[in-house]
């Protein structure tokens, strides 16, 4: 047997005590949690850098023996090590939701996960639809692609744009995610097939987070649990930290510690009624700000 053979990967798939591991260029092992951080308390997620003992090549079997360092961790959904979140909308059909949008980039904010705004069905939308969007995001900062999944369009853009890195792809049902995730992933498709075979023998319904392989150190996570998210893990006066442009403007207002809400020679203010920052993201952070105010009376 194989056993004492040592190697390192990424946890892609975490299922009723079973580990799925992906080792570059060997494939995916089914590995169970042996190592000394069981003793810690310290439990693999999706994402987790690791370092197995593999106990039948053959059979893709292994211990998970060790779990190096994480960069971050997000709770729900429960995976560590993620680089970047593609947030994906479509340019029409279903018309971006700018609120839930906001929503997204805001929720990357808080934990500090670079985004990248990425409107699909570029094959189907106008170009005044197009420049509307950039109109809007172009002072956020954000890197914005155009794509088509039905046509392919932008799609080596994408590529490059995950190359290296953990995206997590986020975004409402719709939009073409799914479509995306699959023109990304063509070599890689043995290898998912491989673990859904595994899973399928465990017959468990339920959805995890799942990394996809997409190339030799590039994965990416379908996130299922993004679709309904309610701003309230933060102080409304943390909002506005949020927003990268608006930091453009800090220190500018009359008052130390502006909200940018009804406070007179507000700089925030002033820039929207320039149309330096879009109405629609000051409008979005109204809304947000409200509804954290109202969360307190609970
Ligand atoms: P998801 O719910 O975000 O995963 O979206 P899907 O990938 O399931 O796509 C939703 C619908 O939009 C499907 O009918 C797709 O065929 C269609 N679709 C996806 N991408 C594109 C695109 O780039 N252009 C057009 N015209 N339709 C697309
Ligand atoms: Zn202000």
């Amino acid at each position: 047997m194989d056993k004492g053979k040592f190697m390192q990967g990424k946890i892609v798939k975490g299922i009723a005590g079973f580990y799925y591991v992906h080792v570059v260029g060997f494939g995916i092992y089914e590995c169970k949690a042996k190592g000394s951080f069981r003793k810690e308390k310290r439990k693999p997620l999706v994402g987790d850098n690791v370092e197995i003992d593999c106990l039948s090549e053959e059979e893709k079997t292994g211990n998970i023996i060790q779990i190096f360092p994480r960069k971050n961790e997000l709770i729900r959904p429960a995976v560590a090590n993620i680089d970047q979140a593609l947030v994906v909308f479509a340019v029409t059909d279903p018309k971006p939701h700018f609120n839930l949008l906001d929503r997204f980039l805001i929720m990357m904010e808080t934990k500090g996960i670079p985004a990248v705004l990425c409107f699909n069905k570029q094959d189907i939308a106008t170009e005044k639809e197009i420049q509307e969007l950039q109109e809007i995001y172009r002072r956020c900062g954000y890197q914005i692609l155009f794509t088509s999944a039905k046509k392919e369009e932008n799609i080596a853009l994408v590529k490059e744009v995950l190359k290296g890195k953990t995206t997590t792809v986020a975004g409402p049902s719709g939009v073409g995610k799914s479509s995306l995730i699959n023109i990304l992933q063509p070599e890689a498709k043995m290898e998912t097939g491989e673990i859904s075979k595994k899973i399928a023998r465990g017959k468990h319904t339920t959805r995890h987070s799942e990394l996809i392989p997409i190339d030799e150190d590039s994965y990416i996570m379908d996130t299922p649990g993004f679709s309904s998210l309610y701003v309230n893990e933060f102080e409304k006066e943390e909002l506005k930290y949020y927003f990268p442009e608006f930091t453009y403007y800090e220190g500018m207002c009359k008052f130390q510690g502006c909200d940018h809400i009804h406070e007179p020679k507000c700089a925030v203010k002033a820039a929207v009624e320039a149309g330096e920052i879009h109405k629609v993201r000051y409008q979005n952070y109204l809304e947000m700000y409200k509804e954290l105010q109202e969360k307190r009376r609970y």
